[in-house]
Order: structure tokens, then sequence, then C-alpha cells
């Protein structure tokens, strides 16, 4: 039996690269003040078709939908920033933390083509500043995407913005765009025809070279912006400059979603090769309207941990290292007689795996070096009869001997942390 296409199974180190990855994100998020949010992994179809969009790559072609025994519509969460949209409508959490403040870390499911660095199960870590409308929330949260980044060791990574408008701004634009899409309309693929008629944006992020190739020269949404969206983007730049975070305009980046307003981002690390979009997030002013709650601004992002744990791996720094020592009883009246002192050990916090196997000790000390322990504890009758444990360092092979009740002051002592 295997898993299904595009879903993997995570153990060993890449999981702990996941872990390494999700407490550092735990810890910036607690500085800034986000709280961690849960929402289920399927949601009604409508959350996700009105939030996101019907004419979305994301929900007309990748959506995995069913339906449940009461032919109930049902879908596998593509993203979470339309569940936790619906969570806040629906617990009205905005009644006492107005501004609010969140984050989440989970899968997300798409059907979409296979390649490397794209699964049909994938990890997102999101955070979603809500009930603010100023550039000044932007750069905020911007700051601590960069810190998160910084702090998991990334540095060459590249910025990249835009402004999409508001919705009745981009009408003045589809004008302009359509009548430049006709004049080449025969350079597009079948879908971008399908586009131009249902949502002319998402031409912009059709896939296929050609079709980028056909956009040279199109018409800029930029030019049919209002001025204060103009000035939004303005400030938003200064304060991006004043925070030291580089950064570069893209007038065609305007993301796979529907919902964005004004600010729309992307981060992109060039060793991701083919899929080097590492992250993606902007403004989404009436998406908590849309789902049913009061007119909300709303700003966030959300990355995609797969590739995170890609990128940390090979340029980032290392997982932390869990040193640890294994606790090598010899007998069963060694057995019995270590229990007492274990749990006191492991209540105060060491990290000690236990020998449960009745093998010789030659073989036990196989595998303390297999998996990479710092320390044999060895037990046996000699040990017993004075009172003491024979530690052996596995990395040098020098071993002394410790009594019982000074084993904890000796592996905090000489642990490498
Ligand atoms: P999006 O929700 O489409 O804006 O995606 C945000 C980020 O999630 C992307 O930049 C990727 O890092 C990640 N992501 C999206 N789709 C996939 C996928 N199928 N496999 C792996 N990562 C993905």
């Amino acid at each position: 039996m295997q898993s299904v296409k595009g879903m993997r199974d995570l153990y060993g180190e890449e999981l702990e690269y996941f872990q390494f990855i999700e407490s550092v994100c735990k810890q910036v998020m607690h500085q800034h003040g986000y709280k961690e949010i849960r929402t289920p992994i399927v949601e009604h179809t409508e959350v996700f078709s009105r939030g996101i969009g019907d004419s979305t790559d994301v929900v007309h072609k990748e959506m995995y939908n069913f339906t449940d025994r009461s032919q109930r519509a049902l879908t596998l969460r593509p993203e979470n920033t339309a569940s936790v949209v619906r969570a806040l409508v629906q617990n009205k959490l905005m009644e006492h933390n107005d501004p609010l403040k969140l984050y989440y870390i989970g899968p997300m499911f798409r059907y979409e083509r296979m390649q490397a660095g794209r699964y049909r199960q994938f990890w997102q870590i999101g955070a979603e500043s809500i009930g603010v409308s100023t550039p000044e929330s932007e750069v905020e949260c911007l700051i601590l995407l960069f810190q998160f980044l910084h702090r998991l060791g990334l540095k060459k990574l590249s910025l990249s913005i835009n402004s999409v408008g508001m919705p009745e701004e981009r009408e003045g634009f589809f004008i302009a765009f359509k009548s430049f899409f006709k004049s080449r309309s025969h350079q597009f693929c079948p879908d971008c025809l399908r586009r131009i008629e249902e949502n002319p944006l998402r031409i912009f992020d059709c896939k296929i070279p050609t079709c980028q190739e056909a956009l040279t020269d199109h018409p800029l949404l930029m030019n049919s912006l209002r001025q204060d969206s103009l000035d939004h983007h303005k400030q938003l730049k200064e304060l991006l400059t004043a925070a030291e975070i580089p950064f570069t305009e893209n007038h065609r980046m305007v993301r796979g979603l529907d919902y964005y307003t004004r600010t729309a981002f992307e981060v992109y690390s060039g060793e991701l090769g083919a899929q080097s979009a590492l992250l993606g997030g902007g403004r989404y002013d009436q998406l908590v309207h849309q789902l049913g709650g009061a007119q909300t601004p709303a700003f966030g992002w959300a990355i995609g941990l797969d590739r995170l744990v890609t990128l940390v791996q090979s340029h980032g720094k290392s997982s932390v290292q869990h040193p640890s020592s294994l606790f090598i009883p010899l007998g069963q009246t060694a057995f019995r007689l270590s229990l007492p002192w274990l749990t006191q050990w492991w209540e105060q916090g060491l990290n000690i795996h236990l020998e449960t196997r009745s093998v010789p000790l030659k073989k036990s000390l196989a595998t303390a070096n297999r998996q990479q322990h710092q320390f044999a504890l060895i037990f046996g009758d000699g040990e017993i009869e004075k009172g003491i444990v024979s530690i052996k360092n596995l990395t040098s092979g020098i071993q002394e001997e410790c009594s019982l009740s000074e084993v904890e002051a000796y592996l905090n002592k000489n642990t490498n942390h």
C-alpha cells in the first residue's frame, strides 16, 4: 500500500526541521502578540468558493471536494485565511479583540500537478493582522515575517510588492486591459481566454511562459488607482525602507487568490528552482464582510513550510540537537533497581532513553552509537554493589564512575547543549 500521490509521511530529520521551524515561529509570534488559532481541516465548500473566488485556479481546478453522508458539500482546506475569517465571524472574535492578531500552522490540500517542491498535502504557517487598515500594520506584520526568516538563518530572499487596488479601481483597468488582450488574444492559452471573461487579473498568474510573453507592455493597474490607494502604497514603501527591508516592485504580481485588495507581496528564493515562491500575502479588506462579518480590514501572509524546510536544511541553521544518553541496565535486578532513579532523572528533565531489550552490552553500545547518544549509562552488578553508574562518553570513549545521586549534576555539566 502506498500513500496518496502528492501526500507524504514526515519523520526523522525532515520532521525535526519542521518542529524546529514551528518552535521558532511560536517564539516570534508570541513576541509580537500573535495568538494561535486552529480551525477544522474540512469546511463547507462555500467558505472557499466565496472567499477565494470561483474563477481562481485553486477553487476551479485544485480543491478536494466531496459530499459527506448527509450530502453536505465539503472541502479539504486549500489555504487557511478563509477558514480563519469564517471562524472569527462565527465566534465573534473581534468583539473583545480588536485588533486581532492570529497565526496558524497546519496542512493544506490542493490537487496540483506534481513537481519538485509541490505537494497535494503541504504545510503552511500564516499570520493574520485583522482590524487595521494602515500601512503601519502591514510593515509590522512584514517585520515579524523577516525576523522569523532571519532567525532561521535565511538571508538571501527577495521581497516583491505590488498594489492590486480595490475592486472598483480595477474596473477602469479592465477596460484598457481587455482591449490590449483582444489585440493579441491568439497568443494566449485557452485558460486565459476563459480568464479574460471571468477574471482578467488571473491572466497575470498563468504559469505558461508564452502567456507571460504575450503580456509584454500590458497596461498597468497602478495607473487606475485612486489617490488614497497610491498614497497607501507609497507609505508602505517608505515604511519598508525605514525598517531596512529591501524590496522590488512587480506590477504583474497579483497573487492567485481573489480576496486581495491594495497590497500584495511575495517572497522568493533563487535556491528553490521552479517553485521559487516561498510565501505570499497581502491585504484583504473585504473578505470578512464577504463571509458574513462587518467591514473589517485585514492583512496577512502564508509561508510554505515544506519549501521552508528545504531551504533551512540546505542554507539556514541546523535543527536544534537534543543531547541524550542511553541507560543500559544489565539484567533484571539492575533494571528493577534503576527504575526509581530513572523516574527521578526524568522528572529533573534529563533526556535519557532506556534500553529495554535483554541483549549483550556490546549490542546496546552499538545502538547507542548509531542513535548518536552522547553517553551510555551502564548499570550492572558491579555498579549496584558500589551504588554507581559507569558513564561512557561515546565520542571520546572515556569511561568514568559516577555515584547514582550525582548523575543529574554530571549530565548537566557535561552535556553539549
Ligand atoms: P498561496 O496560498 O498559494 O499564496 O501559497 C503560499 C505558499 O504556500 C507558497 O508560496 C508555497 O510556499 C506554499 N505552497 C502553495 N501551494 C503549495 C503546494 N502545492 N506544495 C507545496 N507548497 C505550496
